[in-house]
């Protein structure tokens, strides 16, 4: 049976573009047929593509624009961003991070992201005591993902120290912290909100190696309830990072990883910047996925990650927002490809074979990665994938007497004007005329809790 059918002039498929594509959508929300039968409504006339999955989030620091680009008394560093960080995680409760992340969400889906996998870890108070109820800070995310209509992969986050040899949490941190129970208590009080919500998926989240021991990760791995649960872990963002894991390991962090735990699909590698040789072929074998955020690697000074090389060991990717210092597809996946000819001299760099479009190879990319790190089934306009759909302006100047061919690479290096017209899941619309159509009751509590935080 299907709940909506939709006549798209041009959809990207996964054979390329077609015309006059028929999308139908079954009752959970995804597609059943992608043919070229039968009339039905038409979309608004613009190319129509699959929705951008969004791999890593952490929806609190929307509220760190125009707050951490001033310069500090010393050198300023990824660990000098951090502290600002904290001093803004400390002002938010449930309320705060509802009315946040509802606003951050309908920003993506007016961008073209469909589906978050949000990496969460501000749980508790501030003083580090559970709320009254526990989850109050993961049921927010829930709660805005719902007011805004995007699909939520929610990852909670087990933190438990303050780096790799072992030392406590600071003051800041403690409210991410659980210990073995509570973090299965919470993982088992999300499930019962899963099992009612078909856009909910649960996962898991180890910080970081320095934030989880060995062991800790071994004993949430065998309790898990379900072992096709999703796992994300920050990997090798930064090079202090990667030196602490040789000084207290004598192995570099994804080195120790692969060598210690049965990495597969289930597994996202969160930023995986520095990599050598030995840690590319390792990653891009195990099947896991790389989450890229590259506009915030640059914002804070991370590195390039090594693009071509990982993709031409046949690499799963995918891209994320991050610290939403660009809640844009188009500026992830442009900054993925230009850091990479700007650190090789080089162009086209995703593409590799001769002929192929650095654009749609991107996209693809982008497409293919996120289905095991999202824990769904691909966003892909054909049978089987998300119903989640996005259709551009199709009289946007950028696409002025552009063929079939050059669509996504004049999209994704050429636009200059927000180029999303329409998004919608499993045949509701959430954003028209490239505005979200709760945006205005969105905005204004999203501007309340904001004068809440200020200062
Ligand atoms: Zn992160």
């Amino acid at each position: 049976m299907s709940i909506a059918t939709f006549h798209a002039p041009l959809a990207w498929t996964p054979s390329g573009w077609r015309t006059h594509q028929r999308l139908a959508l079954d009752t959970r929300g995804r597609f059943a047929a992608a043919d070229t039968d039968g009339p039905a409504p038409s979309l608004s006339g613009g190319p129509v593509l699959p929705g951008l999955p969004n791999l890593h989030s952490h929806a609190f620091q929307r509220a760190l624009l125009g707050r951490v680009e001033r310069a500090g008394p010393g050198e300023d560093s990824f660990w000098s961003w951090r502290e600002a960080m904290y001093q803004v995680a400390a002002r938010f409760d449930p309320d705060v991070l509802r009315a946040v992340a509802a606003q951050l969400y309908a920003e993506m889906l007016e961008a073209g992201y469909t589906r978050v996998c949000e990496f969460h870890y501000l749980h508790h108070a501030p003083d580090g005591r559970p709320y009254a109820e526990p989850a109050a800070m993961s049921l927010a995310l829930v709660e805005a993902a719902r007011e805004a209509g995007i699909g939520l992969t929610l990852l909670p986050v087990l933190y438990q120290r303050g780096g790799f040899d072992g030392r406590a949490l600071g003051e800041r941190q403690r409210r991410f912290a659980h210990d073995h129970d509570a973090f299965l208590a919470l993982l088992a009080r999300l499930r019962r909100e899963e099992a009612r919500d078909p856009d909910l998926r649960v996962g898991l989240a180890f910080h970081s190696l320095r934030a989880v021991d060995e062991a800790a990760m071994r004993g949430v791995l065998a309790a898990l309830p379900d072992p096709s649960m999703p796992v994300h872990l920050h990997i090798a963002e930064q090079v202090g990072e990667v030196a602490d894991c040789l000084a207290v390991h004598g192995q570099r962090p994804v080195r120790w990883l692969l060598d210690r735990f049965a990495i597969d699909a289930r597994w996202t590698l969160v930023h995986a910047t520095h990599l050598d040789d030995g840690e590319l072929a390792g990653i891009a074998a195990s099947g896991a996925t790389v989450a890229l955020c590259p506009a915030t690697e640059a914002n804070l000074g991370d590195g390039l990650f090594p693009l071509r090389a990982y993709l031409a060991a046949g690499g799963a990717f995918g891209i994320g927002s991050d610290s939403q210092v660009s809640v844009d597809p188009v500026e992830e996946l442009r900054w993925l490809e230009h850091g990479a000819r700007l650190g090789s001299l080089k162009r086209n760099r995703a593409a590799l074979a001769p002929g192929a479009s650095s654009g749609e190879t991107l996209l693809a990319g982008a497409l293919a990665g996120g289905a095991a790190a999202c824990g769904r089934a691909p966003s892909a306009l054909a049978a089987g994938g998300e119903g989640d759909l996005v259709v551009l302006h199709g009289d946007d100047p950028a696409f002025a007497g552009v063929a079939e061919d050059g669509l996504v690479d004049a999209w994704l290096f050429g636009r200059r004007r927000p180029g999303v017209r329409e998004a919608w899941r499993g045949g509701r619309a959430l954003v028209l005329e490239g505005r979200h159509v709760r945006g205005e009751a969105i905005g204004r509590a999203f501007r309340a809790a904001m004068a809440r935080i200020a200062g």
